[in-house]
């Protein structure tokens, strides 16, 4: 129970990677705010069986944090309703695939309003409590996009990149006071968000979701296999641990080999 007593807010975990993060986090006994979107019941469901599963305090919050004043509010709420900010998990994104020149303005802002701006918010909100403490972990969950770029994801590459930069200021300004900041950047991991990236991909073929899937993993990734939010949860409880205390404002790949081609 590495974390008993730590408080994280982890952002969008109501799904796919935030939700394994989120698990993952409170298996080590940390108490977890949760936050995104979905079906009510469902998610109430999945708050108390984390909280029962592993007896610690789980709440929801659910800001919509393409608004400022609502990540603000959420960060707030967490040092409210739990006692602190321990853990920052900024992992709230989306996606939207089309080429520039037909890319529409209103998703261009907010994949930049979901995907950067409220990473920076989250920060600026949670740094002085952590200051106040002598002890941060702040994980912004890029993507291999945050290191290089692929066509028709202008928004999204554009957004990831800039989160990988906004980790590194972070991590130099809060270098001495107890707070690490770094990036996770991973590759194919099969989410709601990339099922329906496949979905769109077999509309257009004319091919099934399977081969779609093959074709998606063949034309990035060498390691022929998603990564699960399981593996993505482990690295963030690895990056909270004293061992890494001294891993600060670095890009980790994790992405079957992605980005080193
Ligand atoms: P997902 O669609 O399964 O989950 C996204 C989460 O964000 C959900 O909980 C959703 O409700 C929440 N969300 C969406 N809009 C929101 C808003 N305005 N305010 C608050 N919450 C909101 O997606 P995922 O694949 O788990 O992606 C999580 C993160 O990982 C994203 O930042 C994504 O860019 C990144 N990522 C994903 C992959 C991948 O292959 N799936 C790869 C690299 C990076």
């Amino acid at each position: 129970m590495a974390l008993a007593g730590k408080v994280a807010l982890v952002t969008g975990s109501t799904s796919g990677i935030g939700l394994g993060i989120a698990r993952a986090l409170a298996r080590e006994g940390a108490d977890v705010m949760l936050n995104g979107f979905g079906d009510i019941d469902q998610i109430e469901q999945l708050r108390a069986g984390l909280a029962d599963e592993h007896a610690v305090r789980v709440h929801y919050h659910a800001a919509d944090l393409s608004q400022p004043n609502q990540v603000a509010a959420v960060v707030a709420a967490t040092q409210r309703e739990l006692g602190g900010l321990d853990v920052l998990v900024n992992n709230a994104g989306i996606q939207f695939v089309s080429p520039i020149e037909e890319f529409p303005d209103e998703r261009w802002q907010s994949i930049i309003a979901l995907n950067l701006s409220a990473s920076f918010y989250a920060m600026k909100a949670a740094i002085p409590m952590m200051k106040t403490k002598g002890w941060g972990r702040i994980v912004n969950i890029a993507s291999a996009h945050g290191l290089v770029a692929s066509p028709n994801k202008v928004a999204y590459v554009a957004a990831k990149h800039g989160v990988v930069g906004a980790t590194k200021v972070a991590a130099l300004e809060v270098a001495n006071d107890g707070i690490t900041v770094n990036a996770i950047c991973p590759g194919w991991v099969l989410t709601p968000l990339v099922e329906q990236q496949l979905k769109d991909r077999a509309a257009a073929s004319g091919d099934d979701v399977a081969s779609e899937e093959e074709k998606l993993l063949s034309e990035k990734q060498p390691m022929l296999r998603f990564t699960s939010p399981e593996a993505i949860g482990a690295m963030v409880v690895f990056l909270c641990s004293d061992e890494a205390a001294t891993i600060t404002g670095s890009p980790l790949s994790i992405d079957g080999g992605w980005v080193a081609q």
